[in-house]
């Protein structure tokens, strides 16, 4: 039996506890929010990232071995508002506002394509908080936008730029697409670099070597005309550009400078996006491996500001459907048919690729020469030519029909049969994605979560207790249907102009024998609709 002076105690207890709705719950803000992610990286780009950092370089990643144990983990839906599978407008503006929209929307209302005010932007009104957005793809690119520009088309970039400029004015801007800043590339014949020197005060640098001289104030860094080159074809030294973890090191040294009210950080690794677009798992490892340095330096300030930092790590989606197949007693195949030292694992014959798809096939027409031929060969020289790709070569692109006629997809395959690193496919996925975060309010980002989720706590968390985020209409409200995995999907990519050009990666002749090869279920890159129209820019 229960005294009454305790009955008191309890029921003092359920009146001021956290089982009474009407007592505010007590959220903690953290000053500095830093919000890291890689474009395209799944689950499978991750582990096969880390398959490699323990063959190649003999420790796990940063994000699994240390943020992985000392934080917190979850897994993240990503589609969009009208589509299973998000594009990078619609995935990084559900983070930047809280709610579904559509693919290549930024930021905006999907119905009526007003702006929605973004975390960043509220911080800043609310807090004075400086904001920052880094990425080694253009800065007006999907990812960065979404957190400081509002549009209905991600195509308009220039738009963005001026945005950038003339409205959210983030306090450091680090990445390429100089173009859409210049007076002879826009169509209103401003010249933005100079708008944000002379009106706004910002210092305006091109190289790594300038970023890094930068201690403090507003930096506007553009340091190509398009995206930065890409890490496995950069040269081992004497880069001009600055790689994103030296762009990650410039702008919290920057943002922190001073003792600021706060600030929130956009850090975006884009080229495993990039890469799985071409199916090029070398391309795409080295870029999870600068991600994973990038968030290791983003630790670092967390580790000096621990009780004032978030720090969240993610991704907006899977690109290539990448898988990493061996079966089993590959390492008896792998030994048989290999002889080089030491070597732990096939994924580290990754490591003796030193340039994209992307470089490798530039200018080849369709039959290759004499010259051509041999360089491909010297290129690749590590690596085993079956007899299907030997008649690849020679007949030339477009007669491999069942690997798509591209050059970029037989050298993926050439990859593929020497690493066992597959892409089914060539666009993005409908995965789930990995998500980690340590700091303040980072228990808050476990579980299994939507990509929506993320933006809502956000808000919570700069204390928006107000913050509902609004449904739109569509059947993907609820959840997502389920898919079973297909052997072969085709995707759809438009040109700039428009117009549509259809082809098929087809991996059929993995299939075991006297199996029935794959369903030929079709897996739309995008629905159609509206969002069609941004297919140029899927990124
Ligand atoms: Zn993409």
């Amino acid at each position: 039996m229960i005294r009454p002076r305790r009955w008191a105690a309890l029921l003092l207890l359920a009146v001021a506890g956290p089982l009474n709705p009407a007592a505010p719950e007590r959220i903690p803000q953290p000053r500095y929010v830093i919000f890291l992610m890689a474009d395209g990286m799944g689950v499978d780009e991750l582990e096969l990232a880390r398959q490699y950092s323990l063959a190649v370089l003999g420790h796990d990643l940063f994000l699994t071995g240390t943020l992985a144990r000392e934080g917190s983990c979850a897994l993240m839906d990503t589609y969009s508002s009208d589509s299973m599978i998000t594009d990078s407008a619609a995935g990084a503006s559900a983070w930047a506002v809280g709610r579904k929209i559509k693919n290549g929307q930024i930021a905006v209302d999907p119905l009526f394509e007003e702006p929605l005010q973004t975390i960043s932007e509220y911080y800043k009104e609310r807090y004075d908080f400086r904001t920052g957005i880094v990425t080694n793809d253009a800065v007006t690119g999907a990812s960065p936008a979404a957190f400081a520009a509002h549009v209905g088309r991600r195509g308009s970039v220039q738009e963005i730029a001026r945005q950038y400029c003339d409205q959210s004015q983030p306090e450091v801007i680090l990445g390429g697409g100089r173009s859409d800043f210049l007076a002879g590339k826009r169509r209103d014949g401003r010249n933005l670099i100079n708008d944000f020197v002379a009106l706004h005060g910002y210092r305006y640098v091109e190289s790594a070597e300038e970023l890094a001289r930068l201690r403090s104030g507003k930096v506007l860094g553009l340091f190509a005309e398009g995206t930065l080159t890409f890490q496995i074809d950069r040269a081992p030294e004497g880069n001009k550009e600055p790689m994103t973890t030296e762009m990650a090191q410039a702008a919290l040294r920057i943002l922190s400078a001073d003792r600021p009210r706060g600030f929130f950080l956009f850090v975006e690794e884009s080229v495993a996006d990039k890469a799985g677009h071409k199916t090029d798992a070398a391309a795409m490892v080295l870029s999870v491996l600068e991600f994973d340095h990038a968030v290791a330096e983003a630790y670092r300030f967390y580790r000096r500001h621990p009780r004032e930092t978030l720090l969240i790590a993610t991704a907006d989606h899977e690109t290539g459907g990448l898988q990493w197949e061996l079966g089993y007693g590959w390492e008896e195949k792998i030994r048989a048919a290999d002889r080089r030292e030491g070597e732990r694992s096939p994924v580290s014959r990754l490591a003796t690729v030193h340039a994209s798809i992307g470089k490798a096939v530039a200018g080849l027409k369709e039959q290759l020469t004499d010259e051509e031929r041999a360089r491909l060969r010297w290129r690749y020289r590590q690596f085993q030519f079956d007899s299907r790709l030997e008649r690849a070569l020679d007949q030339g692109r477009g007669t491999m029909g069942r690997l798509g006629d591209k050059w970029d997809n037989i050298l993926a395959l050439l990859v593929a049969h020497n690493t066992g690193a597959y892409y089914e496919g060539s666009a993005h996925s409908p995965w789930a994605v990995p998500l980690f975060a340590i700091g303040v309010g980072a228990e808050r980002f476990s579980g299994h979560l939507d990509n929506t989720d993320i933006g809502q706590t956000l808000f919570r968390l700069a204390g928006r207790q107000d913050f509902r985020a609004i449904p739109t209409s569509g059947p993907l409200m609820t959840s997502p249907p389920r898919v079973s995995p297909s052997r072969s999907f085709e995707t759809r990519k438009s040109t700039r102009d428009g117009e549509e050009e259809g082809f098929t990666f087809d991996t059929q002749e993995k299939t075991p024998a006297g199996k029935a090869p794959a369903s030929k279920t079709k897996r739309k890159a995008s629905s159609s609709g509206p969002s069609s129209r941004f297919q140029d820019d899927e990124d």
